[in-house]
């Protein structure tokens, strides 16, 4: 049993400490039932001073500090991991799914002087409407309308009736409605002028652009990594920026998927940046908890080594 005690006695002022595993902690308890010999050493290890005295206790006291460290960075990153999954489900639900045009989707009426009242039908659950005067100088202003649903309004929406706008051109001229499908096809006059010479509204592209940039980034620092991976604190660094395309690529295929034409850019766009931000820090703290555990298990004694 001699050799039992020596190993027991390097690892009592862990287990003292509270900084041995649960598996290790039953082994030792075991062992102290046992042994009268060992169980005073422990005594003595508990008494304050003491322990210190005896060892080394700056090690012990930075072993601590990173133990502490990896708790509170492992409850983050809980906090950030769900708050990004919740972030990831509000983009999907609130998706816009705009709708095709059909008959008495959108109709109009006019009303007052000279105004316009726009009339949605039951399936639109938000719209947007933009009035402006002619452009090419006409007299008569158009009103575009883009009209759409969603996931979480089709599930969750308690909206009653129709909706419906008003809306006043600021000269006294007649207005055109024009309805934006926004999936490709052509534009609709459904209110005024019967000669519309129609449109069509294209997506923007520059979701695809950030992709692009995001996915060369990423190319450019595996190159940068590749060059310093003998430099520890430089690869250290590379690794640490490289996270963020990384999150902002992940970020994309959650508010866009696969597609990187997107109707409603500003929309889409800020979801992607704030998702990809919260995603970043989780990697942070993530890459900051391997790094962690790689140190513990580098610093600790041999003997707790295997139980981590
Ligand atoms: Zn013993």
């Amino acid at each position: 049993m001699r050799n039992e005690c020596n190993i027991i006695r390097d690892i009592l002022p862990l287990y003292a400490e509270d900084m041995v595993s649960p598996d290790t902690v039953s082994y030792v308890e075991e062992h102290l039932k046992s042994c009268e010999a060992c169980r005073r050493e422990y005594e003595q290890a508990k008494e304050p001073g003491r322990a210190e005295g005896k060892r080394d206790a700056v090690p012990l006291l930075k072993l601590r500090k990173k133990m502490a460290a990896k708790k509170i960075q492992t409850i983050l990153l809980t906090a950030v991991f769900v708050a990004a999954l919740l972030v990831s489900a509000f983009a999907v639900l609130d998706a816009p799914v705009y709708l095709p045009y059909s008959e008495g989707l959108v109709t109009a009426e006019p009303v007052g002087d000279g105004g316009l009242c726009i009339i949605f039908d039951e399936e639109v659950t938000e719209f947007d409407y933009a009035l402006y005067p002619d452009p090419e100088g006409g007299s008569f202003y158009y009103c575009e309308v883009q009209a759409w649903t969603s996931l979480w309004d089709k599930w969750f929406s308690d909206k009653d009736g129709k909706l419906s706008a008003i809306v006043f051109p600021k000269e006294p001229f007649p207005i055109k409605g024009v309805y934006l499908p926004n999936d490709g096809n052509e534009n609709i006059c459904f209110y005024g002028d019967a000669d519309y010479e129609g449109g069509i509204v294209l997506p923007r592209l520059s979701l695809g652009y950030y992709l692009f940039l995001a996915v060369a980034a990423l190319v450019a620092l595996a190159i940068a990594w590749l060059a310093v991976k003998k430099k520890a604190e430089l690869r250290v660094c590379v690794e640490r920026i490289g996270l963020y395309p990384i999150a902002y690529i992940i970020g994309h295929c959650i508010v866009s998927g696969f597609r990187t034409a997107s109707y409603s850019l500003p929309r889409d766009f800020f979801l992607i940046v704030f998702l990809s931000l919260l995603l970043y820090s989780g990697l942070l703290l993530a890459y900051g908890i391997w790094r962690l555990k790689k140190e513990l298990k580098e610093s600790a004694p041999p003997y707790i080594r295997s139980s981590r």
